[in-house]
């Protein structure tokens, strides 16, 4: 049913040809219907202070930015849209000969969410509105997964990427100083840094490519000098790329005997410290069991109760390096900000450890499901040894009891390499020395038996999931985090989110928060229109497994 809404009503003519236009309503019709007006202008009221009212309202260009994704079109088709397409003109309540904006102006939106730091506020609004309606509530079931993201720039060799990082510079010095520049530089840099480096033929034995490397490190470091020469303009040394230089010339040379010299890779910082481009300084190289890529890497958490709409929660992205299980914490914490908690919270075993089960149900009273790593040590692998599950453990005497029926002789609490807390238990020596089974407890000659407890909630935690996992019921109640993946294929395929749009982190994640908008929106509205849930395809032969019958 079409309606005007009180706050901006659309336009008599504009209802009269979306009627007749579109008698089944589509998405963005039923948008305007539902909502009436997703987004408010006093919600970007903060954004627009210091320049007075804007020429287009906030809330259409923030319902605009989401259309854009929905349709997936780029910034000059969504402004022609908005021109052109009645279904847009009902949804942002313009007349039929509205003449609509310069695609420009959305990426002067865009600016302005980040610049705010409001690159949520797209994504939060709209959950917001969900709540009101009631599709989404605190409790039930939950699931997370992460895929990877490529950054727009190339891979590049360590030599093309040095080459690039100080034409990089060069270019921007000679756009805000050029005489400066011309002042000191020598000849023979025009030829060496004035074409991209794909323009060269660059040597191909390992000597002669060092020396190449070594070349470029030199006149880089000339470039850093001339900055910080007392003459040099204060400003170039405020550039973020002549900081991104000075960073990535500290991580790749050192002077030896006044020479520059390429640093060996085992001696650079680690991959996760360093950037590797001038054009994206966020983007990293990160690693996932088989996948390695540059770029970040986003976590999508959605609802999963299979009776209702199964709707976005949180997009977190970050570089890519980034572990899944630091994560884990901080979507607890947003779901808690924004009342969407729920009961229980299915990962895969990157994001799940025994310090993050308990403090999941402690502090959020959720449980955490998801499988735990098995214990690495030789006795839980080989079949009869003992492994740590053998043992009784008395918390409130600080002892622990073998299969032999032997009492430990030391309890000492210590923080492990990664500084968590943990308990060492030892037994005899002399007990352990005699013992008719020691080749099933230890291999070590000299030393007795000992074992490495966390403390007595995580280890409880830790060996009640671990042997739960090993249970069919479990495994069945499990099953349900599979459709993550899904949802994960849905963003990647329908909305291109393995290849970023922009370049940086901030803008990155902008890009994955209006797509899980657009996702949530599209979603809602086949929800509504009666389409079911996709399930899970099996391949014809899994089909035949009976388990899977
Ligand atoms: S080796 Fe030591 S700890 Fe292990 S079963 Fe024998 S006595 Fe007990």
């Amino acid at each position: 049913m079409l309606r005007p809404t009180p706050q901006t009503p659309i336009p008599e003519e504009t209802v009269a040809a979306a009627r007749g236009a579109f008698p089944n309503g589509t998405l963005f019709v039923w948008m305007r219907d539902e909502f009436e007006q997703l987004y408010q202008d006093e919600e970007f009221a903060d954004l627009y202070a210091d320049k007075g009212q804007p020429g287009w309202s906030p809330w259409r260009l923030a319902l605009v930015c989401i259309m854009q994704y929905v349709a997936d079109l780029n910034d000059r088709d969504t402004a022609d849209a908005v021109r052109g397409r009645i279904d847009w003109k009902y949804a942002l309540g313009l007349p039929l000969s509205d003449p609509g904006f310069h695609f420009s102006l959305l990426s002067e939106f865009r600016n302005r969410l980040l610049s705010g730091g409001a690159e949520s506020r797209l994504f939060d609004r709209v959950l917001g509105q969900f709540e009101e309606k009631g599709w989404l509530s605190s409790g039930g079931k939950q699931r997370t997964d992460s895929t990877h993201v490529l950054s727009t720039i190339s891979e590049r060799s360590r030599l093309e990427a040095l080459h690039e990082c100080l034409r990089a510079a060069l270019n921007c010095i000679s756009e805000q100083e050029p005489e400066w520049l011309q002042s000191w530089i020598c000849g023979d840099w025009y030829q060496r840094y004035g074409r991209a480096i794909d323009d060269y033929r660059l040597p191909k034995k390992p000597s002669e490519r060092t020396a190449y490397i070594e070349q470029i490190g030199s006149d880089g470091m000339v470039l850093l000098e001339q900055l910080w020469e007392e003459n040099a303009p204060t400003r170039l040394r405020q550039l973020p790329i002549v900081e991104h230089l000075r960073q990535y010339w500290v991580q790749h040379f050192f002077i030896d005997n006044g020479k520059v010299k390429l640093r060996k890779q085992a001696d650079m910082p680690m991959s996760g410290m360093r950037s590797d481009s001038p054009y994206d300084p966020d983007s990293r190289y990160g690693n996932k069991r088989s996948t390695t890529w540059h770029g970040y890497k986003v976590h999508v958490s959605e609802t999963c109760d299979p009776q209702k709409v199964h709707l976005i929660t949180d997009v977190r992205t970050t570089p890519a390096h980034v572990p899944d299980i630091d994560q884990t914490a901080i979507i607890h914490e947003a779901l808690e900000a924004r009342g969407l908690l729920p009961n229980e919270h299915y990962v895969d075993a990157a994001y799940v450890d025994a310090e993050l089960l308990v403090a999941a149900q402690q502090h959020y009273n959720i449980e955490l499901i998801g499988p735990i790593k098995a214990d690495p040590s030789w006795q839980a692998k080989e079949p009869g040894a003992y492994d740590s599950s053998y043992f009784s453990i008395n918390w409130d005497e600080q002892t622990v009891t073998c299969p032999q029926g032997h009492l430990s002789k030391g309890w000492t609490p210590r923080v492990d390499r990664d500084n968590n807390p943990v308990i060492t238990v030892n037994f005899s020596k002399p007990v352990c020395r005699d013992c008719p089974v020691r080749s099933l407890c230890t291999h070590s000659e000299t030393y007795p038996r000992s074992l490495t407890l966390h403390p007595q909630d995580q280890q409880e935690a830790l060996q009640h999931a671990r042997t739960q996992q090993q249970t069919q019921p479990w495994r069945e109640k499990y099953q349900i985090r599979a459709g993550i993946e899904g949802t994960i294929s849905q963003a990647v395929v329908g909305f291109g989110i393995r290849n970023t749009r922009y370049r940086g982190l901030a803008r990155t994640r902008l890009e994955h928060l209006v797509s899980a908008t657009a996702i949530n929106l599209k979603r809602l509205f086949a929800w509504v229109n009666g389409v079911p849930h996709a399930t899970t395809r099996i391949s014809r032969f899994a089909a035949l497994d009976p388990q899977v019958a």
